[in-house]
């Protein structure tokens, strides 16, 4: 196979939800169908529970599946699928949101019951802001839940969201006979736990009197209303708009009775995009492309003191990765060779030898990789999109061993580049600012603090709103910004200018006071 067929047949995407709203189970599913897995269960939630917070070994433990199951790769209909994880906790949610640079598209799932919820709108807000092709996923129809068009509503108000349900259920919970699928014209019945692939019965015409015949009379005259409805109200299905981002097509179904997922597998391998370019602050790069480049988006340590190796992945944006050849670690200047380059095929760990544009290779690392690091053939290639959010939560750490100053400023340096948390130096005081979007990081770095570094920290509460990253064209207005909020700022750890607003009304008067200066809330803009 040539190297614009190896490309072709990639489609690497992402599935998001709020937790429980089904994504382990659906990609259990999913690679049940790719015959990556034989057995239910496989797939093991990545779930973080927060229990009692001294209990670390439990998240380490719970943080080794997660690299386990942080790509998985099957293959379908001829294609090769990766599927990146994306962790459901939403103290994790930075790590969700940094892989979502390295994925082309998403499937979103949401509980029919429940419809949209926060972590869902967090998580696609960050799709949107780079166009992601997004697919709808509304999972457990075996349950009641809302009514179909009411949960349509709510999904174009709360993600805004353009939708174009491919699929329509008939009835639901107790009374749920199975999905109509617009996109192949037929009509899946519904069996529960019993093997549906039998059951697909085909209505190329919804006026056809079998219809009754297999769900009753007033079901079929409600299917037959609502599809209607359907076609006079949403737009026609166009996968130019879905590659742009501007539709979204939805499904309907229940996973865990793996029910409706082959109908959305089979449309998501026609539709979704392979691997697309990526943008670099010197030039656009397109996957076919002969040289290789990609890019690192996510790091997992070990915690593990007496393994101290990390794993960071990076994603290949264009031309063919080897094992075993020079590269360059751009931000570094120094050449790199890789010598067991990993790929994941479910729960199994691969040496490979060779990898494509969209596909994700770990790297053991020894502390060499950040977050957004670029390796490369030689040219000198930064990537673009893979901003840091402003956190939510924030508290002064404080060094507590003054004899272990070093293993402190290190350890915590190193944490940042991993993306556990971010670090921002008040300029006034020069004290340090952690700042996290949950809770559970600041005992994350307290504990690995303690057993990776032999270093010891603790924290003082600090009143703070948000970050903002700070610029302005006007030289004079940013001068007068900064005497008089001189005690608001501070430096993230690449240096740049963040405004600390203490509550939205301090940062509201800062944008009134100041109109020249712009406020921004992640890091690239
Ligand atoms: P995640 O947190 O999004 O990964 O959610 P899980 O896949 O772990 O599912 C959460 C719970 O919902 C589990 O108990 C699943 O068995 C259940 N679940 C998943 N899909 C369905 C479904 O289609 N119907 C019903 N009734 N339950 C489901």
């Amino acid at each position: 196979m040539n190297f614009l067929e190896e490309l072709n047949k990639r489609k690497t995407f992402g599935i998001i939800s709020h937790p429980d709203a089904g994504k382990t189970t659906l990609t259990e599913k999913l690679l049940l169908f790719g015959g990556a897995i034989q057995t239910a269960g496989a797939v093991k939630s990545n779930k973080i529970k927060k229990s009692a917070t001294s209990d670390f070994m439990e998240i380490e433990r719970q943080r080794g599946i997660s690299v386990a199951t942080s790509v998985m790769a099957f293959e379908y209909r001829g294609l090769k699928i990766n599927i990146l994880d994306t962790p459901g906790h939403q103290d994790f949610a930075e790590d969700t949101y940094r892989t979502l640079t390295a994925v082309d598209s998403v499937i979103v799932v949401i509980d029919v019951a429940k419809g949209v919820e926060t972590q869902t709108e967090k998580l696609v807000s960050v799709c949107r802001m780079r166009n992601t092709p997004i697919i709808v996923f509304i999972n457990k129809l075996d349950r009641e839940g809302k009514d179909a068009f009411d949960l349509l509503d709510e999904v174009e108000a709360k993600l805004g969201l353009k939708v174009c349900p491919l699929s329509w259920p008939v009835g639901m919970g107790q009374r749920f006979q199975g999905v109509y699928s617009r996109y192949e014209k037929k009509l899946v019945l519904f069996r529960p736990h019993g093997k549906q692939e039998e059951d697909k019965i085909e209505i190329t015409d919804l006026n056809d009197p079998i219809l009754e015949k297999y769900v009753g009379e007033r079901p079929a005259q409600e299917l037959r209303e609502e599809v209607n409805i359907i076609e006079e109200v949403y737009p026609i299905f166009n996968r130019e708009d879905y590659l742009d981002g501007k539709i979204s097509p939805v499904f309907f179904g229940s996973a865990v009775n793996n029910f409706g997922v082959r109908e959305l597998l089979d449309c998501f391998v026609d539709i979704a995009p392979a691997p697309l370019p990526r943008i670099t602050e010197e030039r656009l790069v397109k996957p076919e492309e002969d040289k290789f480049a990609g890019f690192v988006f996510k790091i997992h340590a070990n915690m593990d003191p007496n393994h101290r190796d990390r794993i960071a992945f990076l994603r290949v944006c264009s031309g063919v990765f080897q094992r075993n050849t020079n590269y360059l670690h751009v931000r570094q200047g120094k050449t790199m060779r890789f010598s067991n380059p990993t790929s994941f095929m479910a729960e199994k760990k691969t040496v490979i030898d060779e990898a494509f544009p969209g596909d994700v290779v770990g790297l053991y690392d020894s502390g060499n990789f950040k977050i957004g690091d670029s390796v490369t053939e030689g040219e000198k290639l930064h990537f673009k999109g893979i901003p840091s959010f402003s956190p939510e939560q924030f508290r002064y750490v404080n060094n507590t061993n003054p004899l272990k100053t070093k293993q402190f400023n290190k350890g915590l340096e190193q944490l940042m580049d991993e993306g556990v948390a971010q670090l921002f130096t008040r300029e006034s005081n020069g004290r340090k600012i952690v700042g996290t979007v949950g809770a559970l990081q600041f005992d994350v770095i307290q504990y690995r603090l303690e057993h990776e570094y032999g270093a010891a920290c603790d924290y003082e509460p600090v009143n703070l709103y948000k970050a903002c990253w700070v610029s302005c064209d006007d030289d004079k207005a940013l001068k007068e910004f900064k005497e008089r909020r001189k005690r608001d700022l501070s430096y993230d750890k690449h240096g740049n200018l963040v405004f600390l607003a203490e509550s939205a009304w301090t940062l509201q008067m800062a944008q009134e006071n100041h109109p020249k200066v712009e406020f921004h809330f992640t890091s690239e803009f």
